[in-house]
Formats: C-alpha cells, structure tokens, sequence
C-alpha cells in the first residue's frame, strides 16, 4: 500500500523547526495571493510554464504536488510566495519550509523530465509594492535527489509505523461488534442506512427521535466500513459541547475490548486551550510557542500511542513537553482517525479539517450532529455586519496613514447610510464607493500591520476583520445573501440566507456524509438550505416509543398571535394550573418571548400561589442553567417557564418523573420584520415556498424539539399541550412527528 502525500504536508512534518511563530502578519487574501502569482507569470513572458503537476514515488511513499513555474529556457524552477512589508520578518521557520518545498520540487522535476541540474529561485513578491524579492541557489539532479530522499526517509520513519497501524486498525474495525447486548430495533435501522451510505460514498439525511442512541448508530456503521470503504478520518462535527461530550464516551465505548483502537482526537476551540490568553502565539511572547516545533515530535509520539486524545489527554501531553495544547491538537489532526470538533472546523470559511483533506485527499465520512442546528451555524458562517460605532472606533485607533483611509470610509457611509431616510433598505450590490474605500483602508491598514511589530489597537483590528470579510463575501454576493443597511442601527450587513452554494463544496470534498436528528423534516428544506447533492438519500427511522406514552392535546381556543397575547394570558395561567392540579408534577411550558413568559408566569403566580414556579432569565450562566434544571428532581413538582429555541429548548434529558409534560404555547414563527420579508422573497424565488422556508418549517421544528423533552426513554409518559389556533391546521399538523397521537 502506498502512503499518498502532498508535497507540502511531507515538508510541515520534515521541516518546520524553532518557534511557533502566528504573529499577525496579514497574509495576502486568496484573491490577492492568486492575482499575485498571474501578476508574477505575466512578467515571466511566454514559454513560461505554470502550476506544473508532479508526482512520483519514493519507497512506500507516494509524493505529489503543483510547482508554481518552470523557465525551460533559463532552466529555472520559481516557489512564489506572496507577502506584505518587509521580506525580513518571514520567520526562519517559514523560510527553511519554503526551500524543503522547492528542492523537493525541483527532486520531482529533475526525475519526470530528465533534468541534469536546476537553478531553483524564491520569489518572495509583495503585493503592495509588488516588488520581487529572489533568493537563488544551483542544483543538481544528484544533490535534489539526496535532499528528497533525506525528507522521505525522515517523513517514513513516523509513517511506517503508521502504515502498520492503520493495517491493524483496519483488522480491528472489522470484528468491531456493538456495545451493550447489540443493536436495538430502531438503532439497527439507522446503522444500516448509515452503512450504506458510507460504502456507497452518499449523502444522508436521516430523521431519527431522540432516545434510540443516535451517536453510536451512526459511528458504529461507519467505522465498520471504514476498512472496505478504505476511509482516511472520520469527523464527527457538532453544534454543541454537549455532543462532543456524548460522541466521546459513545468513543470510548466503541474501543472497549478493540484489539487495534481507533484514534480518536478532541478539538477544542482555543479560548478553551489556551494556556497563556494575554500572550501572543509567537516565540517571543508565549513560552509555549517558542521551540515549539523543536519539541513537537516527540510530544506527537507521545500523543499518538493513546487511543483516546481528549481535551484533557492532549493538554497533559503538551504540559510534559512544554508545547502549546492547541496547536499540538491541530498537528495531531493530522494522524487521528476520527476527529470530534465543532461544525465551525469543517464548514467555516478557512475550516482547519477542510484544508487538510483537500490537501492531502483524504477520503473522509463526515456525519454531523444535530444537523438542524447547520442551517441557522451556517448562515452565519457566511454573514457579516460592520456599523457606524465599529468604523469611529477605527478612526480613533488608527495611526495617522491609516486615519485618512478609514476617514474616508466614515465620509462614504454617512453619505449612504447616515442619509438613508428608509429605516432599512436593501442593496443589489455592496455600494461601489463604499467598497472602495473598504478597500483602501484594509491595504492600508495591512501595511501598517506589515511595518509594525507591535502590532494595532483592538479597535482597529475589529474593523479590519469585518471590512475583509464584507469586502470578501461581498465579492461572491449573489441573490443567496442579502445586502442590507438598518437606519437607525447604522449597520451595513450582508446576511446569507441560502448557504447552499458555500456548502456544497464542503460535501463535494467528502467520500460521504451523514446529517442526522431528531428533526430534519421536510428533507427538501434541509437538502435545499444546505447544498447537499440532488441524489442525497433520506430516511426516517421510525419512533421507539409507543403512543401510549404520550398524551398530546391541541388547545385552539387560544391564539398566541402578537396581537392576542394580551388576552391570552389569563386563560394560558388556567389552563397550565388545571393540568398541574389534576396531575402534579414537573413541566416546562414555552412562550415565544421573555416578555410574555413573565406575563404568564406572574398570572400563574397570582391564580395558584401553592405551585411552585422558576424561570429562564435573558443570558444565563451555566451555573444558573444547571440551578434552573436542578429544581426538575424526581421527587419535586413545579412550572419551569423558558423561551422556544432558548437553552432548555433542546439537548437537556429529564427522564421519567423529572418531566412529565410540557405547553408550547407559540409556534415558534421568527419574528414579522422587514429582513425576514427579504429573506422570504430570496426563498421564494429560489425554492418558490417562501414561508415555508422563512417561517413556518424553523418555527415547526423548534415546537418538536422542545416537546421532544417530554418522551426520552421507553419509562416516560408524558403530556404535551399546543396552544394555538393554528395548531389544528392540516399544514401544521402534518410537520408534527408521526407517532404522535394527537387529541
Ligand atoms: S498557549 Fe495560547 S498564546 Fe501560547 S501559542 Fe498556544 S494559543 Fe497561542
């Protein structure tokens, strides 16, 4: 078997030596970096030859990758590396990088065409100046020869052992048998169409309740076809902390009497693995970042014999060797076999485990967590605001130079914002002055970011980042994100409400993918928001449960609309009080605002002074939350009041007694407003069914989830009332879960 490598990868794990070293330096954009190179080939005249493909072998490894330009009459091989400032401060490290990458290169050109010797140059090309800075050296065939071998030997000493591993992983997945006493009626049905797909390289969507154990259903089947589908990684991506947690132990489980176990890696974000938040990443401010390259390798071996790198595991780890946690769990993604991180490490723009397999190609399954969540992650993914505040915070920070530039921002948006009389106002394009001068300013300021090592003011960072990205998001604005500007918020933003066209190459770079919840009805919504590919396969797992369990009762006799709630309260209090009476216990009843919560809460309170009431205040702190759930014990009896599609609106389990019914009194529709007007004509005209998609499909799945509180295992019985007229509408009716039986 042949070990598959990127040129670059071999070089990151053979070259790179001394300092961690991400001081901001703002690295040219894509754009620039692409425009940078043509700049580059077209002053290299004719003849010249780009993005030359090379590939070839080296014991067992296979070594691949696109040298930027060959001058057959000068015999020279060019490495461009686009820049900004002073060529000076690229650290050494990323300098002995560049010259492994451009030897190797040049090893594989001499080999495919024959070559005798080779002058090799480094063009280092700053995309202000655009002035060249060239570093050259001669070299045979022979001595580039030497040099390749020298890396490969080095890169197989640690990917023989690999190799072995993954031989032996691959035996291991093939006898791996199922925790507890197997796979459950239910659970066996949503393995098996997650095996499916992953043998079959698809996209799924599968609908399946809570409570039939979701996380192992969908990783068991896949890593049993990770040796036939011949499987690089596994990510496993959520939207929450909480199913990181669950997929760990689901992990853990899995490897329990495994004779070759998986490695599993836990990603966390970096406030959370950060051991020096007011230091910089870079050698002279982080002790954790200086020689971190040094001492990488062996806290890598180190990391590597254990199966299971959580958070904790890898933190120790990097406390042994002294070398930052982050960044060792990013160098470690590298050699895992499944990765549990959030969705933002495969989706977002610059997502860390998207590089790394377009990289290297990695032929990956991707299942994700609780999908629903992906619509409302993605969309901001993809969006961005800058306000007025943002851009005078700037002006006040900014060094003289770079104070005209932003000035000239603040001139253009009072001209446009500042005189808009609409209170909000949609544009087709982000307006050309105003981009312009967005423009101006960020080269301006990455020139100054460029010459000054001490780097900027926060302020002004802030609105370099979100200029960047409106100039960047606002260069590929079509009619899935809207441009739109708020009078009396003085915000420019640009809000993606179809991320389709983002996320599509996302699950294009994937073998397979497996989206998967309790709620991702209807498919065509999710299949349409998200992208995914037109022969994707959906299913729904039928429920484990019983209809008996569950009791659920449509009151239509009270309308929750904004314009009835002030004399839907009262008969709200009553009827939560007459249930609590015939049948104390514990609920949670949702209302659609904190405002209407406590109308109804303090009508309760003053009708049934003997039930026990508590309530979600706005911005809980995760002590507070775990007090708020603490008061549902098995024994007490109580209202808990909260907000639909709040924290308690989903992903809490309160089996049995600690739950015994719920009011959902809302449909949970977003709120009437002008953006969710504009966002409904983009939908209709994309998917001609504009409130469904807008309105009534996320309000719909809010209601499930929160209901879906009730029922969690086959011991709950339960009740749960739907408060409002609309309820009984056949549309409505027909988006609640099938084995419900409905009153
Ligand atoms: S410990 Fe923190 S500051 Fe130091 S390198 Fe790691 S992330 Fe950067």
């Amino acid at each position: 078997m042949k070990y598959c490598i990127a040129v670059r990868s071999l070089c990151e794990l053979t070259a790179k030596a001394g300092d961690l070293d991400l001081r901001f330096t703002p690295a040219p954009s894509a754009r620039e970096g692409i425009e940078g190179h043509a700049a580059l080939a077209r002053r290299r005249g004719s003849g010249y030859e780009t993005e030359i493909a090379l590939e070839s072998e080296y014991r067992e490894l296979r070594v691949r990758g696109r040298a930027d330009g060959y001058c057959a009459a000068a015999n020279r091989l060019e490495e461009f590396k686009t820049h900004r400032g002073d060529p000076g401060r690229v650290p050494e490290s990323h300098r002995a990088m560049h010259w492994a990458q451009l030897r190797i290169y040049g090893a594989l050109l001499c080999r495919v065409r024959g070559l005798k010797e080779l002058e090799l140059a480094l063009v280092y090309f700053d995309i202000a100046s655009e002035a060249e800075t060239v570093c050259a050296e001669q070299q045979t065939a022979q001595q580039l020869e030497e040099h390749f071998a020298a890396h490969c030997e080095k890169f197989l000493r640690w990917a023989r052992p690999e190799l072995d591993r993954r031989a032996a992983r691959d035996a291991s997945l093939c006898t791996l048998s199922f925790p507890f006493n197997g796979l459950r009626p239910r659970q066996r049905e949503l393995a098996e169409a997650v095996y499916r797909a992953t043998r079959r390289g698809r996209a799924l969507l599968t609908q399946a309740p809570t409570g039939i154990g979701k996380t192992l259903a969908t990783l068991f089947p896949t890593l049993k076809a990770m040796p036939a589908a011949a499987l690089d990684k596994v990510f496993f991506l959520v939207a929450k902390t909480s199913g990181r947690r669950v997929a760990m132990e689901a992990l853990a489980r899995l490897h329990t009497g495994a004779a070759a176990p998986v490695r599993v890696l836990e990603l966390v974000a970096r406030e959370k693995a950060c051991e020096h938040p007011d230091a910089e990443c870079h050698g002279e401010s982080c002790p954790l970042a200086r020689g971190f390259y040094d001492r990488l390798p062996a806290a890598r071996s180190e990391a590597a014999a254990m199966a299971m790198q959580d958070h904790a595991t890898v933190r120790a780890v990097a406390r042994k060797h002294h070398v930052c946690p982050y960044y060792l769990s990013q160098e470690l993604a590298r050699w895992a076999d499944v990765v549990v991180a959030d969705y933002n490490y495969y989706f977002d723009q610059s997502a860390l485990l998207h590089g790394l397999t377009v990289a290297n190609q990695w032929k990956v399954a991707v299942l994700v967590d609780e999908a629903h969540n992906l619509v409302e992650r993605a969309r901001a993914m993809f969006s961005v605001q800058l306000d007025r505040n943002t851009v005078l915070a700037a002006q006040r920070h900014a060094p003289a130079p770079v104070r005209d530039k932003v000035t000239r921002v603040l001139r253009h948006w009072d001209d446009l914002i500042g005189a808009q009389q609409e209170p909000y106002r949609v544009f087709e394009e982000v307006p050309l002055p105003l981009l312009r001068s967005l423009e101006g300013a960020i080269a301006s300021i990455a020139d100054h970011l460029a010459q000054s090592p001490l780097g900027a003011a926060d302020e002004l960072l802030d609105f370099y980042f979100r200029a960047l990205q409106l100039c960047r998001l606002g260069a590929q604005l079509d009619r899935s994100t809207l441009c739109d500007s708020e009078r009396e918020a003085q915000a420019l933003c640009l809000r993606n409400a179809i991320p389709a066209g983002f996320l599509a190459p996302r699950w294009a770079a994937a073998h397979c993918c497996v989206l998967f919840s309790a709620t991702l009805t209807p498919f065509d919504f999710y299949r349409d928001i998200l992208g995914l590919p037109r022969d994707c396969a959906c299913t729904e797992v039928g429920s484990p449960f019983a209809p008996e369990q569950l009791t659920v009762r449509i009151v239509s006799s009270i309308s929750t609309r904004f314009r009835h709630r002030p004399r839907s309260v009262e008969p709200l209090a009553q009827l939560i009080a007459g249930q609590y009476r015939s049948q104390p216990g514990n609920y949670l009843a949702f209302l659609s605002s904190f405002e209407y919560l406590e109308a109804v809460a303090t009508a309760l309170a003053q009708h049934a002074t003997e039930i026990p009431i508590w309530r979600q205040s706005p911005g809980m702190s995760e002590t507070q939350r775990e007090g708020f759930l603490a008061r549902f014990a098995e024994h007490s009896c109580g209202i808990g009041f909260a907000v639909l599609g709040g924290a308690f609106a989903e992903g809490i389990d309160l089996p049995v007694r600690r739950l015994i019914g719920a009011f959902v009194a809302t449909l949970g529709l977003p709120q009437l407003n002008p953006v969710n007007g504009e966002i409904l004509g983009r939908l209709h005209e994309r998917f001609g069914a504009g409130y469904e998609y807008t309105y009534l499909y996320p309000g719909l799945r809010k209601v499930v989830q929160a209901a879906g509180r009730v029922i969690r295992g086959s011991d709950d019985q339960g009740v749960i009332y739907l408060i409002d007229d609309r309820f009984a509408r056949r549309q409505v009716r027909a988006l609640l879960p099938r084995w419900w039986r409905v009153c």
